[in-house]
């Protein structure tokens, strides 16, 4: 019997895809598809999103294995190349780079093609992680555009820091700064990740760039995927394995970090660190058997956790099905039990795990 597994649903997916349409109804989407798609597997949730009017991905090999796997639609690298020998490959795999460095300009202009790459100009805003200076922007924009290296249109980009908090005044920073830079350039502009989409409209333009909310999850701080219509596309899934009765007043697992106050039972659940659930996840993290939740107990191990069932009153067998997140636990839920944020769940899911699409 299959143990730990990924039930991808991609129902789920392109239902995630409307909704993000008709929040951002006059914005082309640029689905982001970087870190295997959150963990989701790249190809196959490539060809899932077919009404996506372009991917971004974060490196060169990414956005290969999307070409490798046939998809023939636009692709921006949102880290750009890093070496000159890059071009080349950006242009015979019809790739659109982001710009946000002068050695980047330098390469590209210096480049001996045969025909243009398309570009996005991406400046820092607020950010302060890539991007130019807001002053460099006349500066690369001219050259950008004086170069026969680069397609006449340079469409502009910047990256929100802050904006799953709409208490955070930042955003609005970013945003008016962004809008004066910008001026009356006729670019395509493009600002807006989950959050920007979910909680700041003005910040739509031509196109988004959603990456979390397509997998159903919420950006949002303290909310859930549901809370904004949205169905989760991962359920993490695995067995019970065996079920042991515990006295009072004994520790379990690793480094005794729980003890029983007392007797029950605990159902040894066939997941940990080894397929991707986090080793910090804290004692009464939630997970799912036979429609209730129970906690886990003690530290998360490589390959097992304990869950504490009390004294069995759901009459859990071995062999029952555990879901640690999905639809019925939401990810962002398990997030906050193991301080940390679902985006990192969902991306370290190992290789380990068997993934089906349903
Ligand atoms: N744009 C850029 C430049 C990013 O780095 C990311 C993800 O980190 C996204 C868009 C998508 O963000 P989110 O997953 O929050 O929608």
């Amino acid at each position: 019997m299959k143990l730990a597994a990924a039930e991808i649903n991609l129902s789920a997916l392109t239902h995630n895809l409307q909704r993000i349409k008709s929040l951002a109804p006059n914005a082309k989407i640029m689905a982001v598809l970087k870190a295997n798609a959150y963990g989701h597997g790249l190809v196959t949730i490539a060809q899932n999103l077919q009404d996506a009017d372009a991917f971004a991905v974060a490196r060169i090999d990414e956005a290969l294995a999307l070409r490798a796997g046939g998809l023939t639609k636009p692709i921006v690298l949102l880290e750009g190349f890093f070496n000159a020998s890059d071009i080349p490959i950006l242009l015979a795999n019809n790739f659109q780079t982001v710009i946000h460095n002068e050695y980047q300009l330098n390469a590209l202009e210096s480049a001996k093609l045969d025909a243009p790459i398309a570009t996005w100009l991406k400046v820092d805003t607020g950010m302060h992680r890539l991007g130019i200076e807001p002053e460099q922007l006349d500066m690369f924009y001219s050259r950008l555009k004086s170069s026969e290296n680069v397609k006449p249109q340079v469409n502009l980009m910047t990256h929100f820091s802050c904006a799953d908090d709409l208490e955070n005044s930042k955003t609005k920073v970013q945003l008016n700064k962004f809008a004066r830079l910008v001026g009356n350039k006729e670019e395509s502009l493009c600002l807006a990740n989950s959050a920007g989409i979910i909680g700041w409209p003005q910040s739509h333009h031509d196109w988004v760039r959603p990456g979390l909310m397509l997998y159903g999850v919420s950006p949002m701080q303290d909310q859930k995927g549901t809370d904004h219509g949205l169905r989760a596309v991962m359920r993490l899934t695995t067995r019970v394995i065996a079920i042991r009765s515990l006295p009072a007043n004994e520790p379990v697992g690793y480094g005794g970090r729980w003890q029983s106050k007392r007797a029950t039972q605990l159902a040894i659940v066939a997941m940990g660190y080894g397929d991707g659930y986090p080793r910090h996840a804290k004692n009464g993290t939630p997970v799912m058997i036979r429609n209730q939740r129970f906690g886990i107990v003690g530290s998360v191990s490589m390959d097992m956790i304990t869950v504490d069932i009390g004294d069995n009153q759901a009459g859990i067998v071995v062999g029952d099905e555990v879901e640690m997140w999905g639809p019925n636990l939401p990810v962002e839920e398990v997030a906050t039990y193991a301080d940390t944020i679902p985006y990192e769940l969902l991306c370290n899911v190992t290789p380990r795990v068997s993934y089906e699409y349903v």
